[in-house]
């Protein structure tokens, strides 16, 4: 799936669960993480075998959302609860600390959703497997770049603006 599909997509859900235009940002950074850490570990060129391996594996997300969670309970609190949310006026009056685990907790939930989207266009790492390297789990419901991709970002930018509007109108 390309960068931008996953953009809207994550962006999409993101906002009409949250309402909130800091967690949607920070979930569409994070929506395109999992293939960025890529490029920026193995370089332009990354060799198959590696790609979708370590950094699609959605054990290694779960695993960092407990930890914030452990670190942080009151940040992933803020991040879930829709009355506690922050917002662009309120931002400034967060603790680092609280501001850093509600940050990180949306940038985690863009890229697990990141590797749920390849998972329909491919195969990726099993969650519930440490095995890591074998890439099993998905289904190919259409390929990366066809027109059907197409039409899916095209319908998901329309949702996504259309998500906006109802809740600034
Ligand atoms: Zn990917």
């Amino acid at each position: 799936m390309r960068w931008k599909t996953h953009k809207v997509i994550t962006g999409f859900i993101v906002f009409t669960y949250s309402k909130e235009v800091i967690a949607t940002i920070s979930a569409i950074l994070g929506s395109v993480f999992p293939d960025a850490i890529e490029f920026l570990v193995y370089g332009r060129k990354i060799p198959l075998w590696k790609h979708r391996t370590l950094f699609h594996w959605l054990f290694l997300y779960a695993l960092i959302l407990v930890l914030i969670f452990l670190n942080t309970p009151y940040g992933v609190l803020r991040a879930t609860c829709i009355n506690l949310r922050i917002h662009p006026g309120t931002i400034g009056r967060v603790p680092i600390r609280i501001l850093g685990s509600y940050l990180i907790f949306w940038f985690v939930i863009g890229a697990m959703l990141h590797i749920l989207e390849d998972a329909i266009t491919g195969k990726v790492p099993r969650p519930y497997s440490f095995n890591y390297k074998r890439k099993d789990w998905g289904i190919e419901l259409f390929r990366t770049g066809s027109v059907i991709e197409w039409i899916i970002f095209v319908v998901f930018s329309i949702l996504f603006v259309l998500s906006v509007y109802w809740r600034f109108r």
